[in-house]
């Protein structure tokens, strides 16, 4: 079942339009990566799932829902958190505190608890850091905490943008690894990423998404041995 379905989504900054006719499909239970060089329109196609834009044209339906219209609160409500660009944690707030920022929607007190554990475990040095500032940490404990902090949402769909970002190769291995092991608990992944070589390797199902439109789409294994997706974004001839 598709658990989210973008059909023909356009979205444009005042005359810069941003995002033409993209089109794509998310799985349940799967891992889907959006590929594509800078400014090809990735953030922005999250940014409008999310709520934070609105499209001009075409439709976003969750779980057979069209959510194209709904405030951020009501999508973030019905199971899509958003952990974006450029790990956006409170710099002057605990690791805690920043977690718990992520379950506001909650009042579970309980589960929210056991989460923070989760969270702690899938991320050690979180737990070992939990009362430190977030502003100390390094760049890739940022990205584990704004991925953290969008799991505490007990999200459906777990939408990650650029996790791999200014993080070293070991770093951005154990990412991908949690990533995976998210889906293993069952979190359906929809992932942006630049570094096209390790998204696709890790996903179920890849798109390309160029000049604002997906051009593009198979198999994370059969786009990596594309001649296409290699001459544009893997670097070989
Ligand atoms: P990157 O990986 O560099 O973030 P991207 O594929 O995520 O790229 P977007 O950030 O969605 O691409 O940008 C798509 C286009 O929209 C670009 O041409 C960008 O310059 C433009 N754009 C993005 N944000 C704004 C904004 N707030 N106002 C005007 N134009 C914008």
């Amino acid at each position: 079942m598709n658990l989210l379905e973008v059909t023909d989504l356009s979205v444009a900054y005042g005359a810069i339009e941003a995002v033409r006719s993209v089109s794509f499909t998310v799985a349940e239970g799967q891992i889907v990566c959006l590929i594509g060089a800078n400014g090809a329109g990735k953030t922005t196609t999250l940014r409008t799932i999310s709520g934070l834009l609105r499209p001009r044209a075409g439709d976003i339906r969750f779980q057979g829902k069209s959510i194209a219209k709904m405030p951020a609160h009501e999508i973030l409500n019905r199971g899509i958190a958003h952990s974006p660009e450029g790990r956006r944690v409170f710099a002057r707030m605990t690791v805690e505190e920043n977690l718990l920022l992520g379950a506001y929607t909650r009042t579970d007190s309980a589960g929210i608890s056991a989460d923070v554990r989760r969270v702690c475990e899938l991320f050690p040095v979180l737990g070992e850091r939990r009362h430190q500032k977030a502003g100390l940490f390094s760049g890739g404990e940022q990205q584990m905490l704004a991925i953290g902090r969008a799991m505490m949402s007990r999200p459906k769909l777990l939408m990650l943008d650029e996790p791999s970002m200014g993080l070293s190769p070991i770093m951005t291995q154990l990412i991908f690894d949690t990533i995976r092991e998210l889906q293993s608990q069952g979190t359906t992944i929809l992932l942006v990423e630049q570094n096209a070589l390790a998204a696709l390797a890790l996903s179920d199902h890849g798109y390309v998404v160029d000049l604002g439109s997906t051009t593009l789409d198979g198999p994370g294994h059969e786009l990596l041995a594309d001649e296409r997706v290699q001459a544009a974004y893997l670097g070989q001839t």
